[in-house]
């Protein structure tokens, strides 16, 4: 394994497991600050590998592989949750300075572990159980009523391992399907169906010295389980919620231990007649939820998680402008992206356009634009229309 080479200047070499995009978006505001990042990637040809040099080639559930990639870095960080617990363990016991560490991470791995933390520190969570068979979950959903949610506790991403379950018949299907026969072992995540006015997500970053600095609560806006729209910060969001919503990402970040950015998504809801709020899940690394901030905020998601894991003093998280609307970009049938970029650049110079350098495949995330402007309904119209110019649904 090639050790990534350091620049002169003293600079930190922050690992990144996993080579998806959010690595790739850390590459920015690293090389603008000197930090050199190594990415342990899947393969040659993700995303971040194409972007950053060191980029040696392994799988983030082989103990040896990030062992060797840990003893060249400084810090390490993640791209995605899915190292398991039993290899962070070792590697924290090695002495492998991780941020976020295990401990915290084991929240954003697994909902189980995430419902009952958070219920344990008085957070607003959605009415939930545990279930390993379809009876105990009808016998839940007959209290909380008709239908529910049920969820695996790990393993999902972009609404797949979330079933709104209607019958006893849905849910042992469903087990079946995800669990195998007869009861399950550890069980399901099942949750009352939040009757939501809409969704919101709360970004923070952490330090390890505990310093903290949040963004505005946005609202994400998804589409057949998808996230495809940010909208920051959330229109005409009461401003009690948005403190109080602030204040619980905060709360959670600092209970948790968390370190580096930590999302926190939420359903907002009239709780008798007032507006309130629960907690749906987290992520504790870049998020969808704040790419907007890329050029809509001081300071940016990436760069403000390079600053958290190297505990450096924290920027500014505060909005450029009034509005910014990002709209994911999603694979369409053509897989070449660059030919449009003459007819968006040519409509709407204000457009910044982000690619990640995947392959096009249906529906999949493969970038994002972001539009600022003190007009709302102007910035969602004209980052929309890019992002679907550049999803071939739109032609001119
Ligand atoms: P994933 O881990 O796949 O992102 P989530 O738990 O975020 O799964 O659920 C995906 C989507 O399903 C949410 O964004 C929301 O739209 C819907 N959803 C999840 N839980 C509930 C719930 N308890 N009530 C209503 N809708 C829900």
């Amino acid at each position: 394994m090639t050790e990534p080479k350091r620049a002169p200047g003293g600079f930190p070499v922050v690992g990144v497991v996993g080579g998806g995009q959010l690595a790739r978006m850390m590459q920015g505001p690293a090389i603008e600050l000197g930090i050199q990042l190594s990415v342990l990637a899947e393969d040659a040809h993700a995303a971040a590998a194409l972007a950053i040099p060191s980029a040696p080639v392994g799988e983030h559930t082989d103990v040896a592989a990030l062992r060797s990639f840990a003893a060249a870095c400084d810090v390490v960080t993640f791209d995605h949750e899915h190292v398991p617990q039993a290899v962070l363990g070792a590697l924290e016991a090695e002495g492998v300075v991780m941020h976020p560490r295990p401990a915290a991470l084991r929240h954003a791995q697994d909902k189980l572990v995430m419902r009952r933390r958070l219920t344990g520190l008085g957070i607003a969570c959605p009415r939930w159980t545990v279930a390993r068979t379809a009876d105990e979950l009808a016998g839940f959903a007959d209290e909380v009523g008709w239908p529910v949610v049920a969820k695996t506790p790990r393993g999902g991403y972009d609404g797949k391992g979330v079933l709104l379950v209607h019958s006893v018949g849905d849910a042992a299907e469903w087990l079946a399907r995800v669990g195998g026969p007869g009861p399950l072992e550890e069980g399901v995540l099942v949750e009352e169906h939040v009757d939501f006015v809409r969704e919101l997500a709360a970004l923070v970053a952490r330090s390890p010295s505990g310093q903290a600095a949040a963004w505005p609560v946005v609202e994400t806006v998804q589409t057949d389980g998808i996230c495809t729209e940010v909208l920051a910060p959330a229109p005409g969001l009461d401003p009690d919620l948005a403190a109080v919503a602030t204040e619980a990402a905060l709360r959670i970040a600092g209970e948790l231990d968390v370190t580096g950015v930590l999302a926190v998504e939420m359903f907002e809801v009239r709780a008798g007649g007032s507006p309130g709020y629960v907690v749906n899940e987290l992520a504790m690394r870049p998020h969808n939820s704040g790419h907007w901030s890329m050029d809509g905020a001081v300071t940016g998601q990436f760069e403000q998680h390079l600053r958290a894991v190297l505990d450096l003093p924290l920027g500014d998280p505060r909005p450029r402008a009034p509005w910014t609307v990002m709209a994911n970009v999603l694979g369409g049938e053509d897989a070449s992206l660059y030919p449009a970029y003459r007819h968006i650049m040519a409509r709407d110079p204000g457009a910044k356009i982000h690619v990640y350098g995947k392959g096009v495949r249906p529906s999949r995330k493969i970038g994002h634009v972001n539009v600022s402007s003190d007009d709302l309904a102007a910035a969602r119209a004209r980052a929309g229309h890019a992002a679907d110019y550049l999803r071939g649904t739109v032609h001119e």
